[in-house]
């Protein structure tokens, strides 16, 4: 089979990374269209993969790149993704994960090409009615983020009703760990996730370790999430592309491990890995937060045949403190 050309929006960030280096693995040529606001073009390591440093908002350049490649399909990761900052400046979010995407649509629109793999969120969800979280759990997002996620959503499903476009919204739960040959990893300016924090304080990076709330009603009163291996979650893009590719219909997943996992867990663990104390303060909760979040996988697994292979979180922390420790010491030069 001739070889596809596919363009990732946001190639050159922390998911987008992670799967550029998968698909290159896979043998698709990759063209990366990425802004470098969050960005690292230390990120992009493969030889042969392209980086053009743009917007998704950008028609003349999109329509200069669809003319130029014949691409397969578009996995688009270009988002922001700081929920607190989505609360304080709304328009900043519509602005970039909701009325972008609308002109690279456009394009692929007018050059009629029809997959496309999005990244969703399970902040799309909002507060829990009922636990694990299948896909047809009501979705009324507490935040603009999360509502940012949730109207393109909306629009992908009008543009396969409208002109046939066939997506793949890939409601993620929480991304974590770096790539297993630790190239590349996890570099948030500011970092906000809770495992880099964890082993950021326990480098000296940032003096303690904030918990956020211990009174929540679970087992130790500290939030349960669903961490998901980064490289696991590349691995359900390429699931995900190939099933639309191949002609598969719009769909709409979870991906995560199905495994709840509690902050204190968390810190439990990467005292193990590290070997070392963390420091750790106890604080209020954070505003926003539910007390639980785990996915039900089910459904990836039926329609892509995809499911985490690490449902350990110790193989997380693990390659995230190899990245940390690695030449990069867990920041990117630039
Ligand atoms: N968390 C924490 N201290 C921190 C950062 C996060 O206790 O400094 C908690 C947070 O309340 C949540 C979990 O860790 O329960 C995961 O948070 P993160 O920001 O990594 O991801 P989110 O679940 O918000 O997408």
């Amino acid at each position: 089979m001739a070889q596809q050309t596919i363009l990732v929006a946001g190639g050159a960030g922390y998911i987008g990374s992670h799967t550029v280096r998968l698909l290159h693995r896979e043998g698709y040529k990759v063209v990366i269209l990425d802004n470098l606001v969050y960005g690292h073009k230390e990120a992009v390591v493969d030889e042969g993969v392209e980086l053009v440093i743009g917007a998704v908002g950008d028609k003349p350049l999109l329509q200069e790149l669809f003319k130029k490649h014949q691409f397969a399909a578009v996995i688009h990761f270009a988002a922001y993704a700081y929920v607190g900052e989505s609360v304080t400046d709304p328009l900043k979010y519509y602005r970039n994960n909701t009325a972008e995407p609308l002109t690279l649509l456009e394009v692929m629109q007018e050059f009629e090409c029809k997959s496309f793999v999005f990244s969703s969120t399970c902040a799309t969800y909002g507060e829990p009615q009922k636990l694990p979280l299948t896909e047809d759990h009501p979705q009324n997002p507490v935040s603009p983020y999360g509502k940012s996620k949730l109207m393109v959503e909306w629009i992908l499903e009008d543009c396969d009703t409208a002109w046939g476009l066939k997506s793949a919204s890939l409601r993620y739960f929480n991304a974590s760990g770096c790539s297993t040959d630790g190239l590349i990893g996890e570099d948030h300016n500011p970092e906000t996730h809770l495992i880099p924090l964890v082993l950021m304080a326990i480098r000296g990076e940032i003096p303690q370790l904030t918990v956020f709330g211990t009174d929540y009603p679970t087992e130790d009163g500290t939030c349960i999430r669903d961490y998901i291996h980064v490289e696991d979650l590349a691995t359900a893009h390429v699931a995900a592309l190939r099933n639309l590719v191949d002609g598969g219909d719009t769909v709409r997943c979870n991906l995560g491990t199905g495994v709840g996992i509690s902050v204190k867990e968390i810190i439990e663990s990467a005292e193990e890995v590290t070997g070392q104390k963390v420091p750790v303060v106890y604080g209020e909760r954070r505003p926003g937060d539910p007390a639980q979040l785990v996915a039900d996988p089910k459904m990836a697994k039926e329609v892509l045949g995809w499911e985490a292979e690490r449902k350990d979180v110790r193989s997380m922390i693990e390659t995230a403190w190899t990245w940390m420790n690695g030449p990069k010491g867990g920041h990117y030069g630039e």
